[in-house]
């Protein structure tokens, strides 16, 4: 994400810089065209960052800085240190731990959070920035769909809590939104490779471009997979909400779909609150699980049918 790197250089200027990010003077320059001696970024090419990578971080961090500055590390797409059977990321731990000086500063950009393991953000100090619009980048709109179709259906299956094929049908149906973001990336792939064929460069060249595209398009794919996976599981999450609102007497104003308050009413009066709640708590952590790109489909069965089942 293009707008996180432009941040953490900003960041970096800031801290460099002898005004305090002048934007104007020769450090700030530098740093912002992501040029400058104290400035190591480290960009993935592959589908995870490999031991080496880091490694070779850490050994120019541990060289001294120029003009006595600070040396800041910015490592894009962090999350991909999860790779290498999580040696990576226990590299990161141990170095963020024990830095190789005073003057190091590790800056991890990362789009969900979640996806950084919890040991690794409790040495962090953690910023969010929303930009508007920009997580799902170019699939706002069929994002929007998959969000009106996914709480239509839920308001289907909370009004008929009898019918359990229908509630696992849809689940299914889930599971299906992804490969249709997936082949939105590899026809997109498919276009930028032809571009790259008839470029004129020499095979070994084009081999190298063809390789580094197909991993990125796979690294967006399994972005794009989880945060699909936690968008649902926060849909979901506040219908569930709204049912133990209305059981424990709430108004209609107090739900995050007041259209439902009929439904929910006649559905789910008497119900019981620990039922949902606990439910909450399965699609809190499996939530954390869809990040790390673990199996989500079971957990997922289980609140869809949570939400049918008396
Ligand atoms: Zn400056």
């Amino acid at each position: 994400m293009k707008y996180l790197l432009e941040l953490a250089l900003h960041f970096a200027a800031n801290i460099n810089c002898e005004k305090g990010g002048c934007l104007e003077c020769r450090t700030c320059r530098n740093t912002l065209k992501a040029k400058y001696p104290n400035l190591y970024i480290l960009e993935p090419v592959g589908n995870s960052i490999v031991v080496g990578e880091i490694d070779d971080l850490i050994y120019r961090m541990s060289i001294s800085s120029i003009n006595n500055e600070f040396k800041i590390a910015i490592i894009r797409e962090a999350e991909l240190m999860s790779g290498s059977g999580g040696i990576t990321f226990n590299k990161m731990l141990k170095t963020l731990e024990d830095p190789p000086d005073e003057k190091c500063i590790f800056i991890l950009l990362v789009e969900d959070i979640d996806a950084i393991i919890p040991t690794v953000r409790s040495r962090c100090q953690a910023y969010n920035w929303i930009f508007k619009g920009s997580a799902f980048g170019n699939y706002d709109e069929r994002f929007r769909s998959i969000e009106n179709e996914l709480e239509s259906h839920l308001k289907v299956l909370m009004s008929d809590r009898k019918n359990i094929s229908e509630a696992l049908y849809f689940s299914r149906t889930i599971s299906s939104f992804i490969p249709e973001i997936g082949a939105d990336i590899i026809k997109k792939q498919k276009k930028e490779i032809e571009k790259i064929k008839k470029s004129g460069l020499d095979k070994d060249e084009i081999d190298r471009i063809v390789k580094k595209t197909e991993d990125r398009n796979d690294r967006e794919i399994k972005k794009l997979t989880s945060l699909i996976i936690k968008h649902v599981f926060d849909i979901i999450a506040a219908c569930l909400e709204d049912i133990i609102a209305v059981i424990a007497g709430g108004k209609r104003e107090a739900l995050h779909y007041t259209d439902n308050y009929n439904i929910i009413s006649e559905s789910y009066k008497g119900g019981s609150i620990n039922k949902y709640l606990e439910l909450l708590g399965t699609i809190r952590e499996n939530k954390i699980y869809a990040s790390q790109g673990i199996n989500y489909e079971i957990a997922l069965d289980r609140v869809i049918l949570g939400l049918v089942q008396s």
